[in-house]
């Protein structure tokens, strides 16, 4: 790289810088480097080209100066010292340059040196042009993330730049940074940005140097901050105070066939406490596949309803939806209550009249997909919004539903999730939510054995089948996921459907698959649940809510296609009845690293927290989040997996500073967020 850069226009590198998120000098100060060059120390040429084969830097006078043809056009430059001499060779140069490598021109360069058909040479050096005895840097030389057309020369002129106009107040008070034991902010920044040549070069790249502590603390104490500053916001909103818990609620309790677990009667306690309050609910609902999330969501909206309110649910799929659409209906309605149901797949008709049935207040409950936020429905009186599997929505939606309220009052928003969303992540992106768990199973529930198996052992798969088949257990076989085509997922769908129906003359094999109509679909759900299909093929449609106590085995195939969570769901479906089950992930071999150990950990256990946990470290957190809110996103520095001691550290330290209200510690937190968030701190008010 040149050592002079042509001095391009400053507002094109501003808007260069821009492109990199650097806006201010405050950005450019933050933006650290991602590794470093060692230009503070000189060999002699003798020495490079004697050890070779590693990165050097050398000083000479340039005693040639030529460009050749052969085999290229290329611009040659010979260096002598004292001992050596050594060729630069350039491919692609200016004539800028030619002038500037003159004979007689004293250059420092830097590179990998290597013997080729010319001798020793350096291919492409970075050099400068220098006076004899000019000082070698005492500092390693930053490499910084950049862009197109941003050369590493302007953007470290840019950042040093920065350094000299920055405010360098420490935003963390001194009592903290002491009890912390914190590094303070400018040397912190300084250091990183150029570090003494006798830094611990492994703290820097692992990033474990205090100096990156610190900054990795900052960057969490501001999300800290910023989180539970929009909590206390949330709570100066208004939101309907659903008191009753009365004739409604009774009934439905009454009439359920069985018992709530303690789990679930702990929940719809903590629920319905919020639910009562002034302020809008926004509580997360977690609980493993199974555990009975549906009946507290009832019996959240029975308590609005009761109180006079709408509630809404909304749920990401079709099918989820009518899943739910049934069960409640199938509860609610017997006990007088109107339940709407609303879907993007509705005919025009029949959707003029739910909307109607919303708007009017008629229907009490609204049942339905992403269709329920669409401008055109007005809700009468909404109280309560209900949105299940929520990390499938973007934070977009789930404001929409919040804005469906009456009289400026926001609706108490209840989320679940069977996704349960590790501590971590919990703390620093949940720090707004309210988090209620189910971690206790309906009774009755066997243990689930589970096994990998080679797609060329299928026969004996058949074989098992067969077997579990005449001792009167039911089957599901779950066909693979063909992500790239719905179509190519439906004829493998159908060609299982067809081998297995052959291969199994006796049994009575059933098929449903998402292209299903609704009506199609449940007489096959129907039939299984009765006993009358013995084998049920299907698609993923079943990964959500099916529930037949009787069967007992399942087999995935092409296992190692779906996500653990997936996995996990699906497997749901087994273990609901008194007899053992077993769960049979039949791969295709050779099996990928992430595949292998997805599989092992569906072995290895059950339980829905320790697969959540083990998938974080096989994927990262960004996925257990709606992409818009994916977390890992927002943070530059800290890692939500090492870190997690910083973590407490900043969301300690947070609690601290907001608490003691004293204008001092206001003015703190206000220019912390400042400079760790400018303008982004919207994002994560949801
Ligand atoms: P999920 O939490 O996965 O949504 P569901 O709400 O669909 O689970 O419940 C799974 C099954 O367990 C349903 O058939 C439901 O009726 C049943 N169930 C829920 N709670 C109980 C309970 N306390 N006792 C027995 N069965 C229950
Ligand atoms: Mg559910």
């Amino acid at each position: 790289m040149p050592a002079t850069t042509p001095k391009a226009a400053p507002k094109n590198i501003e808007s260069k810088l821009a492109k990199l998120g650097l806006r201010t000098d405050m950005d450019l100060v933050l933006h650290l480097p991602m590794r470093y060059e060692d230009e503070t120390r000189i060999v002699s040429i003798r020495e490079a080209c004697t050890r070779g084969g590693q990165t050097w830097q050398v000083e000479g006078v340039v005693t040639k100066n030529e460009i050749s043809y052969k085999p290229r056009r290329q611009l040659q430059v010979t260096i002598a010292d004292d001992g050596g001499e050594l060729l630069l060779r350039f491919m692609n140069f200016y004539g800028s340059q030619v002038k500037q490598l003159a004979e007689g021109t004293r250059v420092r360069a830097r590179g990998e040196v290597r013997h080729g058909f010319f001798g020793a040479e350096i291919v492409h050096p970075n050099y400068k042009v220098i006076n004899q005895g000019a000082p070698l840097p005492t500092s390693l030389t930053p490499v910084y993330p950049s862009g197109e057309g941003l050369s590493q020369t302007v953007l470290r002129r840019a950042i040093a730049d920065a350094m000299k106009r920055v405010d360098w107040q420490d935003t963390v008070p001194q009592g903290v940074r002491a009890k912390m034991r914190l590094a303070d902010f400018e040397p912190s920044i300084k250091l990183l940005h150029y570090p003494p040549v006798d830094v611990d070069e492994h703290e820097l790249t692992e990033r474990t140097h205090p100096a990156w502590v610190r900054m990795k603390f900052d960057e969490l104490l501001a999300q800290q901050l910023s989180l539970k500053r929009a909590q206390r916001a949330r709570r100066e909103k208004g939101a309907p105070m659903l008191r009753a818990v009365g004739a409604l609620s009774e009934a439905f309790l009454n009439q359920l066939p069985f018992k709530l677990t303690g789990a679930q009667q702990r929940v719809v306690r903590e629920i319905r406490a919020d639910l009562r309050e002034g302020y809008p609910m926004q509580r997360l609902l977690q609980g493993d596949v199974g555990s009975g999330k549906t009946v507290v969501a009832a019996l959240a909206a029975a308590q609005a309803i009761d109180s006079g309110y709408q509630a809404a649910l909304m749920a990401p799929t079709e099918i989820l939806a009518e899943q739910h659409f049934r069960k409640i209906a199938a509860w609610m309605e017997p006990l007088g209550v109107k339940v709407a149901w609303l879907t993007g797949s509705l005919k025009k008709k029949e959707k003029t009249a739910a909307v109607e049935l919303v708007e009017s207040g008629q229907a009490q409950l609204v049942i339905g997909t992403h269709a329920l936020i669409q401008d055109t429905v007005q809700f009468a009186k909404l109280g309560l919004v209900i949105v299940d599997e929520q990390h499938r929505f973007g934070v977009g939606q789930r404001l929409q539903l919040r804005n469906k309220g009456s009289d400026n009052l926001v609706p108490h928003q209840l989320m679940m999730s069977a996704t349960p969303i590790p501590r971590t992540l919990a703390m620093t992106y949940y720090a707004d939510l309210e988090v209620s768990v189910i971690d206790e199973l309906p009774p009755g529930r066997s243990p689930i054995v589970t096994r990998a198996v080679d797609q060329n052992r299928r026969d004996e798969v058949i074989e098992r089948v067969h077997a579990a088949a005449l001792e009167g257990r039911q089957v599901y076989w779950v066909c693979p996921l063909i992500e790239e085509s719905e179509a190519l997922q439906l004829q493998t769908a159908t060609e299982t459907y067809e081998t297995l129906a052959a291969a199994l003359p006796d049994l009575k094999v059933g098929l449903v698959h998402g292209r299903l109509k609704p009506a199609e679909k449940q007489v096959v759900m129907d039939a299984f649940a009765a006993g009358e299909v013995h084998v049920l093929v299907a698609t993923t449609v079943i990964e959500v809510g099916v529930d037949v106590p009787n069967a007992s085995l399942m087999v995935i195939e092409h296992a190692e296609r779906f996500g653990l969570s997936q996995l996990h769901q699906l497997r749901g479906r087994v273990g609901r009845g008194s007899a053992a089950s077993v769960c049979l992930l039949l791969y295709q071999s050779p099996l990928g690293h992430v595949a292998k150990q997805r599989l092992m950990t569906m072995r290895e256990t059950t339980d829905g927290f320790e697969i959540a946990r083990r998938d974080l470290e096989i994927r990262g957190p960004g996925e257990f989040l709606g992409a818009r809110q994916s977390g890992q996103a927002m943070l530059r520095f800290a890692n939500l997996e090492t870190d997690q001691w910083i973590v407490e550290q900043a969301r300690d330290v947070a609690q601290h500073l907001l608490q003691e209200e004293h204008a001092e510690n206001v003015a703190t937190v206000d220019a912390h967020l400042a400079r760790w968030l400018g303008g982004r701190e919207e994002f994560l008010k949801v």
